[in-house]
């Protein structure tokens, strides 16, 4: 037995780290990490928006290009650019909870857990005049506690399957493009961003300025992009 009971705890703390760090695992509730892998389909979604620097050339870019994405908004920032999340809603594109201060909440209670998704889950819907149906935890880090939030708040929870590593200030909009290009595979969601979780004013014209040869790399590559909006559970 005394080798039975270290190596039990240190599984258990294995899983909790599983739940708690890795996007899609299941172990604190559904997360959609990749849609169908039949076809080359492929999704883009934007995190930590919106900007001033950048959302509205992504808007631009997606409307060009008639391409739609997903948006996770941080609370706080849709207060402060209120028309800016009001225009990617108008345009078709699923706008989505990313909490009110971009708090990583793996290490948050019950009450602060509450207060980040109900926080911003009001003011995006007050900014858009939509209800957001869909969450993604900034980082991706989840506890037990956020599962039965994002249940009453009837959303479906959102992982990745790729990330480029764009909000690096010394990643230029070449090698973003090349990345998603270099990773992109079926089903694909896409990880992207739109503004910076902590700073309103956060730099992220690279991202924009990457986006349209991402676009045109996946369809040449024979890619569709898809409402991540398909992939909501009913
Ligand atoms: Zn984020």
């Amino acid at each position: 037995m005394t080798l039975v009971l270290p190596i039990a705890a240190g599984a258990a703390l294995g899983a909790w780290a599983y739940g708690t760090y890795e996007p899609n695992s299941p172990l604190f509730g559904r997360a959609v990490g990749r849609g169908s892998r039949a076809g080359r389909v492929a999704y883009l979604s934007f995190d930590d928006g919106p900007n001033p620097s950048a959302t509205e050339p992504i808007l631009e870019t997606l409307a060009a290009t008639g391409v739609p994405a997903a948006f996770f908004m941080v609370g706080e920032h849709v207060r402060r650019f209120p028309a800016l999340a009001r225009q990617v809603a108008a345009l078709g594109h699923e706008v989505g909870n990313h909490t009110l201060r971009h708090k990583k909440l793996h290490f948050q209670g019950p009450g602060r857990i509450r207060e980040e998704l109900d926080g911003a889950h009001e003011l995006i819907a007050a900014a858009t005049g939509r209800a957001p149906k869909s969450f993604r935890a900034p980082h991706g880090y989840r506890n037990p506690f956020v599962a039965p939030v994002t249940r009453r708040l009837g959303y479906t929870v959102f992982g990745w399957t790729f990330g480029v590593w764009d909000s690096d200030p010394r990643v230029p909009a070449e090698q973003i493009r090349e990345r998603v290009r270099r990773k992109l595979r079926p089903g694909a969601i896409i990880l992207l961003h739109d503004g910076d979780g902590y700073d309103p004013a956060g730099d992220r014209r690279r991202t924009a300025a990457a986006l349209p040869g991402i676009i045109a790399d996946g369809r040449d590559a024979g890619y569709t992009f898809q409402p991540l909006a398909a992939l909501l559970a009913r």
